[in-house]
């Protein structure tokens, strides 16, 4: 199974905020789409960085609310590592595990074209799983 196979479900869209934003426009973002992060584009469309709800509660942590006026430049990681459509879920998970992250951009040359979360990939496992027994059961039967 491959990232594609995620975005055929899920589609291309990414929410997305600009690193001017402050920091409580973002997590009014995250809040109304129900979102763990929000990918941070600069007005070309450029990733710039990505903001989850980790760093908020990390920037609420060592600055109180006073954080919430912050640019999102200020809080967002910039190094974003992301994947292409062609990559395996295997290679999803191991990207994530040792990142230890949940979110990842997917991208075409250069060109964003979806966003792959931790519980796309665990629904999509499990949906393999499903399908592997099911299989199985049905040889089984027929042996
Ligand atoms: P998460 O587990 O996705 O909430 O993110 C944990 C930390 O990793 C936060 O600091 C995020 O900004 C950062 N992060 C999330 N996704 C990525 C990614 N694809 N590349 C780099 N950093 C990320």
């Amino acid at each position: 199974m491959f990232v594609s196979d995620i975005l055929l479900h899920k589609g291309d869209r990414v929410v997305s905020v600009s690193p001017d934003d402050t920091l409580s426009k973002a997590i009014a973002e995250l809040s109304a789409r129900r979102i763990g992060a929000v990918l941070v584009l600069a007005s070309d469309g450029d990733i710039v960085g990505i903001l989850s709800e980790r760093d908020v509660v990390h920037a609420l942590a060592r600055r109180g609310t006073s954080a919430l006026a912050l640019a999102v430049a200020d809080v967002m990681t910039r190094a974003v590592v992301t994947c292409d459509p062609d990559a395996t879920i295997e290679h999803v998970m191991t990207l994530m595990t040792n990142g230890r992250f949940r979110h990842l951009p997917v991208v075409v040359r250069g060109r964003l074209a979806g966003m792959v979360s931790i519980g796309d990939v665990v629904r999509l496992r499990l949906e393999e799983q499903r399908n592997e027994a099911e299989a199985l059961r049905h040889y089984i039967a027929a042996a």
